[in-house]
């Protein structure tokens, strides 16, 4: 199966991510990962991509279809496309790419969430710079305050997290990658919309009961 799961930042893509490889064996290609373990191991596209990121705009398109044609070339069995495609160019180079290897998406979910409720769900997020875990300050709290549960250390504010940045990433959402949704549409992409400001439980069991229809 392979799947694209759209969305704006914070409507909580990476925990809906992780449940769907867990239940469909499929692989996670998250964008926004792949990017930071390019900056963690001091890469050229790391260094390219950071500046960018740490003031929440979008790494150019080509350096972004690139890197993730490339992580997808490798994984035949299928996949969850977590933060790619967010611009109708990245969708459009997605399809192509796809077509040449006579593959196709087989479902796009589309995780709704008023940018009200974003906000503080990203700028209350935690994450664990050692091993990815990711909290939050009201609604998923480590056991002990500002220390990640597996004994990493201390938890930090992704730099993307941060107030200012985060209503720069909305403005920038509904300027470049809303538009995505609308392409699928034109190109008639199966788009699965999902409700998604209830609880991580509840939108899992909404986005599984419309995955085992596929
Ligand atoms: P994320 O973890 O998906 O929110 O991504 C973090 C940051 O990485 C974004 O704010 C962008 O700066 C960059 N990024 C991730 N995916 C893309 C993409 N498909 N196109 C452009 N920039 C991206």
């Amino acid at each position: 199966m392979k799947l694209i799961l759209l969305g704006p930042p914070g409507a909580g893509k990476g925990t809906q991510c992780k449940r769907i490889i867990e239940k469909y064996g499929v692989k996670h290609l998250s964008s926004g990962d792949i990017l930071r373990g390019e900056r963690a191991a001091g890469s050229e596209l790391g260094e390219k991509a950071k500046e960018y990121m740490d003031s929440g705009q979008l790494v150019p398109d080509d350096l972004i279809i690139e890197m993730m044609i490339k992580a997808m070339t490798s994984e035949k069995s299928g996949y969850v496309l977590d933060g790619f495609p967010r611009t109708v160019v990245q969708g459009e180079a997605l399809d192509k790419a796809l077509n040449a290897a006579g593959e196709k998406i087989d479902g796009i979910v589309n995780l709704q969430v008023a940018d009200e409720v974003i906000a503080p769900r990203m700028t209350g997020r935690r994450s664990c710079p050692k091993c990815g875990a990711v909290y939050h300050v009201e609604n998923l709290k480590p056991a002990k305050e500002g220390e990640c549960d597996k004994g990493c250390g201390p938890l930090v504010q992704r730099p993307d997290d941060k107030p200012d940045v985060v209503a720069n990433r909305l403005k920038i959402y509904h300027e470049q990658t809303a538009a995505v949704v609308g392409y699928y549409q034109s190109v008639g992409g199966n788009i699965i919309n999902i409700p998604a400001e209830g609880s991580p439980d509840e939108v899992t069991a909404l986005v599984i009961a419309e995955l085992d229809k596929i």
